[in-house]
């Protein structure tokens, strides 16, 4: 490895207490992990096992009680104002969710390019042919100018990954990506992660569904706040799947 080599993500001994009338609960309880570049990652657990609070340490969009937290070798959190995170989320990572959040009253392109928008990336003029380019990766040549109600289900999470690429990032992270869709229409989303992993995306991916974690590079199981198991895939040739070593 050169010297400029960098983890994607690290996290050191991150912990998470939440506060409210009822008491204190810790939903992370002191997390290590680095994941390099290219890597991609399924995280597996419970419901309530900290998952999602998890990745929303990884995107900014909720902080640590306690550790550290460097993506591409930035510390996201130490001496970071709430609105250059902001401002650093909308360059640097894609995020999907498991309820799509398209805007409703957005078509399809207008929803990829809000993000470039926000982010204020691409020539304005370059927006919409960028955006059309996304959709079409994704196979929605077709639907670029419908609202997103007028679309499968699994069309629209296809328009969310093509808003989360929309500015390029070089990590994608998603939170339970199809856990509301059938079987037929996750073999496609996850069939559009593969490809993105193919070019060189790093993804983290949290799912529900065991079934998923043999199409990613390696699985993270976290039960009660702290990862409990790590395991890695070797790429099986003749198949062309992967197994868990
Ligand atoms: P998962 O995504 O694995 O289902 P979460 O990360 O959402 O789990 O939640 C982990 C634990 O933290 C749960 O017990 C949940 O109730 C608790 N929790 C999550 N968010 C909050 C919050 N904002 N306030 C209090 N407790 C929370
Ligand atoms: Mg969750």
């Amino acid at each position: 490895m050169d010297s400029n080599h960098r983890p994607m993500i690290e996290m050191q001994e991150v912990v998470k207490t939440f506060k409210n009338a009822a008491g204190e609960f810790t939903a992370l309880r002191g997390v290590n992990l680095c994941i390099e570049p290219g890597e991609f990652i399924s995280i597996v657990g419970k419901s309530g096992s900290g998952k999602s609070t998890l990745l929303n340490m990884i995107t900014g969009i909720d902080h640590p009680s306690k550790g550290q937290v460097v993506i591409g070798g930035k510390d996201i959190y130490t001496g970071v104002t709430e609105s250059q995170r902001s401002r650093w989320r909308g360059r640097n990572l894609g995020i999907v969710f498991q309820f799509f959040q398209l805007m409703p009253m957005l078509t399809l392109v207008e929803n990829v390019m809000l993000p470039m928008d926000l982010a204020e990336m691409y020539d304005f003029d370059e927006r919409p042919e960028r955006a059309r380019g996304l959709l079409t990766l994704v196979g929605l040549e077709k639907y670029v100018n419908k609202l997103p109600v007028l679309v499968s289900a699994g069309q629209q999470q296809s328009a969310a990954i093509a808003r989360a690429l929309a500015c390029d990032p070089p990590l994608l992270v998603a939170d339970e990506p199809t856990g509301n869709l059938d079987s037929k229409s996750a073999n496609s989303i996850m069939d559009l992660f593969e490809e993105q992993s193919r070019r060189g995306k790093t993804i983290v991916m949290v799912t529900h569904d065991p079934s998923l974690t043999e199409r990613t590079s390696r699985t993270l199981v976290i039960s009660d706040g702290l990862l409990v198991k790590d395991s890695r895939a070797d790429l099986d040739q003749d198949k062309g799947k992967r197994k868990v070593s």
